[in-house]
């Protein structure tokens, strides 16, 4: 005898449609298996994921590095949503994926495990968003990404804001330094104008000065050389 279906597939509140327990299922249960052809992660890359509203929709399940379920042309498994606190979880046998209670179910929950969403390079806002999460948990972590790649993310934001604010501090330091030595020199300059005012204006005296010395010179010296002369004449 074919033992009846521990599922069933409706609307959820949470997303589009979901996956329902129809009748009570005890912890351990193997209520489902993931189906659908297996793929290369490159071929999934090319089927991509369904979107609606904004939200995507994966319908993939990694069995390792290179290949990948398409629930797209698989079972009902692929109805169930992503909870952060799921009652389910996914157990991999081999290249087959099962979804195995985490705990005992009520009648009419909503069966939802962690989707743990691998996604490739920076996990940026739009991606969040496009993977938010509506589980409605208390713990609901706001989206379907992978806790251990959010917490990489996290921490490379860290370092790099870190880096950031090092590099600010840096630059206002060297600023700051820059702005000091150029205070100093104009105070310099300025000096040095007020210096090279008043030589100017000393040589202009000196110039004078000078010209009038000379003027006296050549008639001091005419006068000496005569006064030599007439020494030498003396002599
Ligand atoms: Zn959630």
């Amino acid at each position: 005898m074919k033992s009846q279906p521990y599922h069933t597939v409706r609307n959820s509140k949470i997303h589009g449609r979901g996956v329902f327990a129809k009748r009570p299922i005890r912890k351990g249960i193997r209520i489902i298996e993931y189906t659908g052809p297996i793929v290369t992660t490159k071929e999934a890359d090319k089927i991509g994921v369904q979107n609606e509203n904004g939200h995507s929709h994966t319908m993939l399940f990694e069995i390792d590095k290179d290949r990948v379920i398409n629930g797209n042309e698989g079972g009902d498994a692929r109805f169930l949503n992503h909870g952060c606190d799921p009652n389910c979880e996914t157990v991999q046998d081999g290249d087959r994926i099962f979804i195995e209670a985490l705990r005992s179910i009520k009648q009419g929950e909503e069966l939802c495990y962690d989707y743990h969403l691998q996604v490739p390079g920076k996990i940026t806002d739009k991606e969040r968003k496009e993977y938010a999460c509506f589980c409605g948990s208390p713990i609901c972590r706001g989206t379907q990404i992978a806790p251990e790649l959010l917490a990489k993310q996290a921490k490379k934001d860290e370092k790099k804001s870190k880096l950031k604010a090092e590099k600010k501090a840096k630059a206002e330091a060297k600023a700051k330094a820059k702005a000091k030595v150029k205070a100093e020199k104009k105070a310099k300059g300025k000096k040095k104008k007020a210096d090279s005012k008043s030589s100017k204006t000393d040589k202009k005296k000196d110039k004078k000065k000078v010209s009038g010395s000379l003027m006296v010179n050549v008639n001091d010296l005419s006068k000496k050389d005569k006064k030599k002369k007439k020494n030498k004449k003396k002599k």
